[in-house]
């Protein structure tokens, strides 16, 4: 809580790494376990410092909260960074799963103008209902010609080994693109479209304290509510294949810790 990262309020930057909510290791607090790491939501409570609270509005149904602090900040944080939140921006959303489907809800409510970006043509109607204006199929030529040099900034949540070479063609002059996904692989990149559109290739992850706070409290001001599935302990290893199978579900999964036992 004390080096410059925290000081900024830009916690999960840490010099000294961030404490994971969940699977991380305990080094403050009073989290009872004998697991030897924090447990985050499978927690029947935790205690933790207020600086790592935050505040939920009334208004907002607390199963909807969860998501929030995962995909909403996610996506909130680099849309907020690069300028997106003011409204008036391109913006590009690379995959429609859970981390998509919240960056375009938030783009679009924020001002901006939505293209939702996939390799698959089903996603097109979710994506346009929920507030996209604009579909592009990525692995058709002519839908991806038809879309470049369009967009200011571009999250790319896709979280499988893929080449960003097609997307850089996206990118207006000065255009970003941000890398949200765990692609643990190396990327190949040829910095000519770089060099030519003088573009950026960045890199963001959850987010601050008080940005996570902000966007807990746009979400509720907007009315951005993920849809959500309520489960308990006994659904858990069903949810998990399911998740492993391919994790790009339109519904969030939340755990009612109350009802477990
Ligand atoms: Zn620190």
């Amino acid at each position: 809580m004390e080096c410059q990262n925290c000081q900024d309020r830009e916690e999960h930057t840490c010099d000294n790494q961030m404490t994971g909510t969940y699977n991380g290791v305990i080094r403050h607090g009073h989290i009872q376990t004998n697991l030897g790491h924090t447990c985050g939501g499978y927690s029947r409570s935790q205690t933790v410092n207020e600086r790592y609270c935050i505040s939920i509005p009334d208004s907002y149904p607390l199963e909807a909260a969860g998501p929030v602090f995962c995909a909403g900040i996610t996506m909130y944080s680099p849309l907020s960074h690069w300028g997106a939140v003011k409204g008036g921006m391109n913006v590009g959303i690379i995959g429609i799963g859970g981390l998509g489907q919240m960056g375009i809800k938030l783009a679009k409510a924020m001002g901006n103008n939505v293209t939702a970006i996939s390799t698959s043509l089903n996603k097109k109607e979710h994506a346009l209902k929920i507030g996209a204006d604009r579909f592009v199929l990525s692995t058709d030529k002519e839908s991806m010609d038809g879309a470049a040099n369009s967009l200011d900034l571009v999250l790319n949540t896709i979280s499988a080994e893929h080449q960003l070479g097609p997307y850089l063609s996206l990118l207006k002059r000065d255009g970003k693109l941000v890398q949200l996904g765990f692609v643990l692989g190396n990327h190949q990149v040829s910095q000519f479209p770089l060099m030519m559109k003088r573009l950026t290739i960045a890199g963001s992850l959850i987010g601050g304290m008080l940005k996570t706070q902000e966007c807990m409290d746009f979400c509720a001001k907007h009315n951005i509510i993920l849809d959500t599935k309520m489960i308990t302990n006994k659904d858990l290893d069903q949810v998990y294949k399911i998740l492993d199978a391919k994790n790009d579900q339109a519904v969030r999964y939340v755990l009612d810790i109350e009802k477990c036992n």
